[in-house]
């Protein structure tokens, strides 16, 4: 066996999502031959991919079968997470995807969405910040349990900056970490705006590969303020499949999609999608309907990105400062685990497919 039969042997074994295969995509690298032992170690575009396994047996399968029947194959991995950044980086530089969680209807889930895909996300091995960008109702300080803290500030080249309070991984900011939650209600537009200025130039974020944004209900101020202020990799939709949710998740599908608005979408999620109760797990009570979301994602063609049960220990996960993928229920960690996976994965595409993230120029 030759490094060259290796590589052309794993030049047959296609990246599912990318649609090419792995030697062209120079995801294989350190291939060690000895005998009849062969390693090699492939890049994965990030770290939360749910399709090592698949990935692994077909390297195992393309080696015994193309180059030696005989071998024994160990495939690592390891992960270098795109970015599709083309911007001066003079904001957020270290900073990879920046993924807006959105919804039309407030109280969907987005702050739980977006916490428990941060987390996701982590326990994958990326790194990742989350922002709460909802300044009249911030939730991520009560959602990671850091309610009343305060960041630190930091000195770098003669500059104050804030410096994200750390909860299980996860760098956080949010207004309820600066001010007392009830004082930024009151707030006009412009100190809104400054506001998410602030979070973005004057803290410290450092090199992430995700930082989740989690955003206001709607399609207001907000909204145009941090798409015109970093370049946004992608949206996460978040709806519950009732009619009224759908009616709005609408409206902001057709702001993010709309021609001057090029950010892409990067899937929906349907959240509260039924409830099971613990004592017959095998029963699903679909309380706000059956499959809204996923048909709304259907029509207008967007990835589905999975559906999230109604379940207590969501909500008091949330109210206790305890996210659940921080928790110890399986079934939920999973549904959240796999839709990140999903999301993760949209992100690549997103970032091997089309246009480079910008900042956006829209008038308003
Ligand atoms: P939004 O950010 O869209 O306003 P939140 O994430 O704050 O929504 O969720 C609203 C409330 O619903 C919170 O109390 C939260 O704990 C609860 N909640 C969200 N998703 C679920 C779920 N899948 N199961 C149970 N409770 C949930
Ligand atoms: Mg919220």
């Amino acid at each position: 066996m030759t490094n060259e039969d290796i590589l052309k042997a794993l030049s047959n074994v296609q990246e599912p999502d990318l649609g090419k295969d792995l030697v062209t995509l120079n995801m294989v690298k350190d291939i060690v031959i000895d005998g009849n032992n062969v390693s090699f170690t492939v890049i994965l575009t990030t770290p939360a991919c749910p399709l090592k396994d698949l990935i692994m047996n077909a390297c195992i399968n393309a080696v015994k079968l193309l180059v030696n029947k005989e071998a024994k194959v160990t495939v690592n991995f390891t992960s270098n997470t795109s970015s599709n950044r083309k911007d001066a980086k003079t904001i957020l530089g270290g900073v990879k995807n920046i993924i807006a969680v959105v919804s039309g209807k407030g109280g969907v889930g987005k702050s739980t969405v977006a916490s428990n895909l941060a987390l996701a996300l982590s326990e994958g091995g990326a790194k990742v910040g989350l922002m709460d960008a909802d300044i009249y109702g911030p939730s991520v300080h009560i959602m990671f349990g850091v309610r009343g803290e305060r960041p630190m500030m930091r000195e770098v080249d003669g500059k104050g900056v804030i410096v994200p309070l750390e909860r299980y991984g996860i760098k956080l900011m949010s207004i309820g970490l600066l001010i007392d939650e009830r004082q930024a209600v009151v707030w006009r537009g412009p100190m809104v705006s400054s506001a998410i200025k602030q979070f973005v130039s004057e803290v410290d974020w450092g090199e992430l590969d995700y930082l989740i944004i989690d955003m206001p209900p709607g399609t207001g101020d907000i909204h145009l303020t941090v798409v015109q202020t970093v370049p946004v990799t992608g949206v996460i939709v978040v709806t519950t499949p009732q009619t009224v949710a759908l009616a709005d998740a609408k409206k902001g599908i057709a702001m993010f999609g709309q021609a001057q608005l090029k950010v892409p979408i990067i899937g929906l999620v349907e959240n509260m999608s039924y409830f099971t109760p613990a004592e017959l797990p095998n029963n699903k009570y679909y309380l706000f309907g059956k499959d809204g979301g996923k048909n709304l994602a259907e029509e207008f063609d967007i990835p589905f990105l999975g559906q999230i049960p109604i379940v207590q220990s969501i909500r008091e996960g949330g109210d206790l400062g305890i996210p659940v993928m921080a928790g110890d229920d399986a079934i939920v960690k999973k549904a959240f685990t796999d839709f990140a996976g999903k999301a993760a994965r949209g992100i690549a595409m997103r970032n091997a497919n089309l246009e480079p993230t910008e900042i956006q120029q829209v008038a308003v």
